[in-house]
Protein backbone atom coordinates (compact mmCIF):
# COMPACT_ATOMS: atom_id res chain seq x y z
CA UNK A 1 0.00 0.00 0.00
CA UNK A 2 1.48 3.60 -0.22
CA UNK A 3 0.32 6.20 2.37
CA UNK A 4 1.14 9.62 1.89
CA UNK A 5 0.69 12.59 4.61
CA UNK A 6 0.46 15.89 3.88
CA UNK A 7 0.69 19.36 6.28
CA UNK A 8 1.64 22.17 6.53
CA UNK A 9 5.38 22.38 7.46
CA UNK A 10 8.62 20.37 7.85
CA UNK A 11 8.61 18.96 11.28
CA UNK A 12 4.22 18.58 11.83
CA UNK A 13 4.20 15.21 10.60
CA UNK A 14 7.00 14.76 13.57
CA UNK A 15 4.94 16.21 15.79
CA UNK A 16 1.73 13.73 14.94
CA UNK A 17 2.05 11.31 12.73
CA UNK A 18 5.86 10.02 12.47
CA UNK A 19 5.77 7.03 14.29
CA UNK A 20 2.35 5.11 12.99
CA UNK A 21 4.51 6.14 9.38
CA UNK A 22 7.17 4.30 11.02
CA UNK A 23 4.89 1.11 11.90
CA UNK A 24 3.97 0.84 8.70
CA UNK A 25 7.19 1.52 6.76
CA UNK A 26 8.34 -1.38 8.81
CA UNK A 27 5.82 -3.27 7.86
CA UNK A 28 6.72 -2.65 3.82
CA UNK A 29 4.05 -0.09 3.09
CA UNK A 30 5.13 3.13 0.69
CA UNK A 31 5.49 5.72 2.87
CA UNK A 32 5.89 10.04 1.76
CA UNK A 33 5.79 12.65 3.47
CA UNK A 34 4.45 16.31 2.20
CA UNK A 35 4.77 19.24 3.49
CA UNK A 36 2.70 22.54 1.99
CA UNK A 37 5.70 24.88 2.48
CA UNK A 38 9.32 24.93 3.10
CA UNK A 39 8.67 26.62 6.49
CA UNK A 40 10.93 29.62 5.54
CA UNK A 41 8.98 32.43 7.99
CA UNK A 42 10.58 30.00 10.47
CA UNK A 43 14.10 31.51 11.21
CA UNK A 44 14.73 34.90 12.70
CA UNK A 45 18.58 33.95 11.42
CA UNK A 46 18.61 33.45 7.55
CA UNK A 47 16.20 35.01 5.12
CA UNK A 48 13.38 33.13 3.69
CA UNK A 49 14.72 31.45 0.67
CA UNK A 50 17.70 30.15 2.88
CA UNK A 51 15.26 29.35 5.45
CA UNK A 52 13.55 27.05 3.13
CA UNK A 53 16.52 25.49 1.89
CA UNK A 54 17.25 24.56 5.23
CA UNK A 55 14.25 22.80 6.14
CA UNK A 56 13.69 21.03 3.41
CA UNK A 57 16.98 19.50 3.49
CA UNK A 58 15.90 19.04 7.42
CA UNK A 59 12.78 17.24 6.16
CA UNK A 60 14.15 15.20 3.57
CA UNK A 61 16.95 14.18 6.03
CA UNK A 62 14.24 13.36 8.67
CA UNK A 63 11.71 10.99 6.30
CA UNK A 64 14.92 8.91 4.83
CA UNK A 65 15.49 7.36 8.77
CA UNK A 66 12.08 5.47 8.23
CA UNK A 67 12.55 5.47 4.33
CA UNK A 68 10.33 7.46 3.39
CA UNK A 69 10.39 9.71 0.05
CA UNK A 70 9.35 13.59 0.94
CA UNK A 71 8.11 16.50 -1.27
CA UNK A 72 7.21 20.09 -0.63
CA UNK A 73 4.27 21.96 -2.35
CA UNK A 74 6.16 25.02 -2.83
CA UNK A 75 3.47 27.62 -1.37
CA UNK A 76 4.36 29.76 0.90
CA UNK A 77 4.56 29.70 4.60
CA UNK A 78 1.65 31.48 5.81
CA UNK A 79 0.40 31.69 2.33
CA UNK A 80 -1.71 28.57 2.05
CA UNK A 81 -4.96 29.33 0.81
CA UNK A 82 -8.31 27.37 -0.07
CA UNK A 83 -8.49 28.48 -4.42
CA UNK A 84 -8.53 27.15 -7.80
CA UNK A 85 -4.97 26.95 -8.54
CA UNK A 86 -3.99 25.83 -5.14
CA UNK A 87 -6.46 23.26 -4.89
CA UNK A 88 -5.62 21.81 -8.74
CA UNK A 89 -1.95 21.78 -7.72
CA UNK A 90 -3.05 19.47 -4.44
CA UNK A 91 -4.68 17.47 -6.59
CA UNK A 92 -2.13 17.14 -9.77
CA UNK A 93 0.29 16.25 -6.72
CA UNK A 94 -2.51 13.29 -5.15
CA UNK A 95 -2.78 11.82 -8.84
CA UNK A 96 0.74 11.42 -9.50
CA UNK A 97 1.48 10.09 -5.92
CA UNK A 98 -1.68 7.73 -6.58
CA UNK A 99 -1.73 6.88 -2.67
CA UNK A 100 -4.01 4.05 -1.16
CA UNK A 101 -4.11 6.35 1.92
CA UNK A 102 -4.10 10.24 2.74
CA UNK A 103 -3.22 11.29 6.35
CA UNK A 104 -4.25 15.30 6.47
CA UNK A 105 -3.85 18.08 9.16
CA UNK A 106 -6.78 18.69 11.14
CA UNK A 107 -9.03 20.78 9.80
CA UNK A 108 -9.40 22.54 12.88
CA UNK A 109 -5.74 23.62 14.26
CA UNK A 110 -3.91 27.11 15.58
CA UNK A 111 -1.84 27.80 12.51
CA UNK A 112 -4.22 29.09 9.26
CA UNK A 113 -1.79 26.93 6.93
CA UNK A 114 -2.61 23.84 8.73
CA UNK A 115 -6.30 24.55 8.43
CA UNK A 116 -5.92 25.23 4.72
CA UNK A 117 -4.01 22.48 3.11
CA UNK A 118 -6.09 20.56 4.96
CA UNK A 119 -9.40 21.75 3.09
CA UNK A 120 -7.03 21.68 0.11
CA UNK A 121 -5.88 17.78 0.76
CA UNK A 122 -9.44 17.19 1.73
CA UNK A 123 -11.16 17.96 -1.56
CA UNK A 124 -8.28 16.95 -3.85
CA UNK A 125 -9.04 13.63 -2.96
CA UNK A 126 -12.72 13.90 -3.61
CA UNK A 127 -11.08 15.99 -7.08
CA UNK A 128 -8.33 13.33 -7.65
CA UNK A 129 -10.90 10.86 -9.63
CA UNK A 130 -12.94 13.80 -11.44
CA UNK A 131 -11.01 13.61 -14.80
CA UNK A 132 -13.04 16.06 -16.39
CA UNK A 133 -11.08 18.21 -13.36
CA UNK A 134 -7.92 19.03 -15.52
CA UNK A 135 -4.35 19.44 -13.49
CA UNK A 136 -1.86 18.55 -15.37
CA UNK A 137 -0.02 15.08 -16.56
CA UNK A 138 -1.03 12.86 -13.94
CA UNK A 139 -3.87 10.44 -14.59
CA UNK A 140 -6.30 10.60 -12.63
CA UNK A 141 -7.04 8.12 -10.15
CA UNK A 142 -9.49 5.16 -10.13
CA UNK A 143 -11.17 6.33 -6.60
CA UNK A 144 -10.88 8.83 -3.82
CA UNK A 145 -8.31 7.53 -1.55
CA UNK A 146 -8.88 6.67 2.43
CA UNK A 147 -8.56 10.06 4.12
CA UNK A 148 -7.66 10.29 7.83
CA UNK A 149 -6.48 13.14 10.22
CA UNK A 150 -3.97 13.78 12.47
CA UNK A 151 -4.77 15.62 15.70
CA UNK A 152 -4.68 19.31 16.10
CA UNK A 153 -1.63 20.68 18.17
CA UNK A 154 -2.41 20.16 21.35
CA UNK A 155 -5.69 18.11 20.11
CA UNK A 156 -7.86 21.36 20.96
CA UNK A 157 -10.05 23.77 18.48
CA UNK A 158 -9.28 27.46 18.53
CA UNK A 159 -11.65 27.87 21.41
CA UNK A 160 -9.88 25.45 23.87
CA UNK A 161 -12.26 22.62 23.19
CA UNK A 162 -10.50 18.84 23.19
CA UNK A 163 -11.39 17.72 19.54
CA UNK A 164 -12.85 14.05 18.64
CA UNK A 165 -10.71 11.47 17.62
CA UNK A 166 -11.76 7.78 16.23
CA UNK A 167 -8.66 6.12 17.74
CA UNK A 168 -4.85 6.41 18.49
CA UNK A 169 -2.01 4.28 17.29
CA UNK A 170 0.49 2.89 20.24
CA UNK A 171 4.01 4.14 18.79
CA UNK A 172 5.84 2.67 21.62
CA UNK A 173 8.19 0.86 19.49
CA UNK A 174 9.03 3.71 16.92
CA UNK A 175 8.61 6.36 19.20
CA UNK A 176 12.70 6.89 19.63
CA UNK A 177 13.12 7.10 15.57
CA UNK A 178 10.35 9.94 15.94
CA UNK A 179 12.37 11.58 17.80
CA UNK A 180 14.71 10.79 15.80
CA UNK A 181 13.41 12.11 12.85
CA UNK A 182 12.31 15.91 14.67
CA UNK A 183 15.70 15.75 16.21
CA UNK A 184 17.11 16.57 11.95
CA UNK A 185 14.88 19.70 12.45
CA UNK A 186 17.61 21.62 13.84
CA UNK A 187 16.83 24.67 12.52
CA UNK A 188 13.67 24.37 14.63
CA UNK A 189 15.39 24.22 18.29
CA UNK A 190 15.91 27.87 18.28
CA UNK A 191 13.20 29.29 16.44
CA UNK A 192 10.44 27.22 18.39
CA UNK A 193 12.40 28.59 21.45
CA UNK A 194 12.32 32.22 20.25
CA UNK A 195 8.38 32.78 18.60
CA UNK A 196 6.59 29.60 20.42
CA UNK A 197 8.41 29.90 24.04
CA UNK A 198 9.17 26.29 23.70
CA UNK A 199 12.16 25.85 25.53
CA UNK A 200 12.96 22.28 24.49
CA UNK A 201 10.90 21.15 21.70
CA UNK A 202 12.10 17.31 21.71
CA UNK A 203 10.65 17.71 25.27
CA UNK A 204 7.44 19.32 24.44
CA UNK A 205 6.85 16.80 21.56
CA UNK A 206 7.35 13.28 23.78
CA UNK A 207 4.68 14.98 26.64
CA UNK A 208 2.43 15.58 23.66
CA UNK A 209 2.93 11.68 22.75
CA UNK A 210 2.51 11.07 26.31
CA UNK A 211 -0.48 13.21 26.87
CA UNK A 212 -2.36 10.76 23.69
CA UNK A 213 -1.34 7.49 25.27
CA UNK A 214 -2.28 8.22 28.61
CA UNK A 215 -6.18 8.12 27.04
CA UNK A 216 -5.45 4.79 26.20
CA UNK A 217 -3.44 3.38 29.02
CA UNK A 218 -0.36 3.36 27.19
CA UNK A 219 2.98 4.90 26.93
CA UNK A 220 3.07 7.13 24.13
CA UNK A 221 0.63 7.09 21.47
CA UNK A 222 -0.69 9.15 18.17
CA UNK A 223 -4.42 10.24 17.54
CA UNK A 224 -6.16 10.24 14.67
CA UNK A 225 -9.82 10.41 12.59
CA UNK A 226 -11.35 8.76 9.37
CA UNK A 227 -13.03 10.89 7.33
CA UNK A 228 -16.32 8.81 6.18
CA UNK A 229 -18.46 11.77 4.91
CA UNK A 230 -19.95 10.27 1.60
CA UNK A 231 -18.06 9.25 -1.38
CA UNK A 232 -15.38 9.00 0.88
CA UNK A 233 -13.73 5.10 1.37
CA UNK A 234 -15.46 4.29 4.71
CA UNK A 235 -13.66 0.78 5.10
CA UNK A 236 -11.15 1.29 7.71
CA UNK A 237 -8.17 0.57 5.79
CA UNK A 238 -5.41 2.25 7.83
CA UNK A 239 -6.60 0.51 10.92
CA UNK A 240 -6.39 -2.58 9.30
CA UNK A 241 -2.80 -1.90 8.31
CA UNK A 242 -2.03 -1.47 11.56
CA UNK A 243 -3.54 -4.24 12.97
CA UNK A 244 -3.29 -3.99 16.67
CA UNK A 245 -1.05 -1.03 17.36
CA UNK A 246 -4.85 0.54 17.54
CA UNK A 247 -6.48 1.81 20.08
CA UNK A 248 -10.05 2.54 20.06
CA UNK A 249 -11.00 2.00 23.96
CA UNK A 250 -10.19 5.61 25.31
CA UNK A 251 -9.14 4.71 29.49
ZN1 LIG B 1 2.95 23.69 11.14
Amino acid sequence: MKIVAIHAHPDDIEWLAAGTLALLGRAGHEIAIVTATAGEGGSAEHPPEETGRIRRAEAAEAAALIGAEYRCLGFPDLGVFNDDPSRRRVTELIRAMAPDVVIAASPIDYHPDHEAISVLVRDACFAAPVANYRTGDAAPLAAIPHLYFTDAVGGRDREGRRHARDFAVDVGETFALRRQMLDRHVSQANWVRKHHAIEDHLASMEAWARRVGRDYGVERAEGFRQYRHEPYPRRPLLQELLGETVLTTAS
